[in-house]
């Protein structure tokens, strides 16, 4: 991969990385209303909160993926696959810019999980 896709990358996880803070702000922001207005209903109020935490936590998943992707970039083994240090074709990372596994380490991951 060259500088400029490199430069290209780290634009949009910029810009991905600041997506995802303003919806975790978004849900946190949700969480303090529901929760005065559930107060009536407990078990909903409980299923909202449970049901608002896993959301929230797939997005702050997604951010430290994003984090960890920008400092690769730094480190200069963005693109990188982190298991058998192959490099993760381009179309892979326009689809997932914070991917860290090529292809086939993905699948075998998943064939594992
Ligand atoms: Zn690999």
């Amino acid at each position: 991969m060259n500088k400029e896709d490199v430069a290209k990358f780290k634009e949009r996880l910029e810009k991905l990385k600041a997506e995802i803070l303003v919806l975790i702000q978004d849900e946190e922001d949700h969480s303090i209303t529901r929760e005065a207005l559930d107060d009536i209903d407990q078990t909903s109020d409980m299923l909202a909160r449970e049901m608002g935490s896993k959301m929230s936590s797939n997005h702050k998943n997604n951010l430290i993926k994003v984090e960890e992707a920008l400092k690769r970039i730094k480190e200069k083994t963005y693109g990188k696959c982190m298991e058998c240090g192959a490099d993760i074709p381009v179309p892979r990372l326009q689809i997932l810019p914070f991917a860290e596994l090529c292809i086939n380490c993905q699948n075998e991951h998943e064939r594992y999980r």
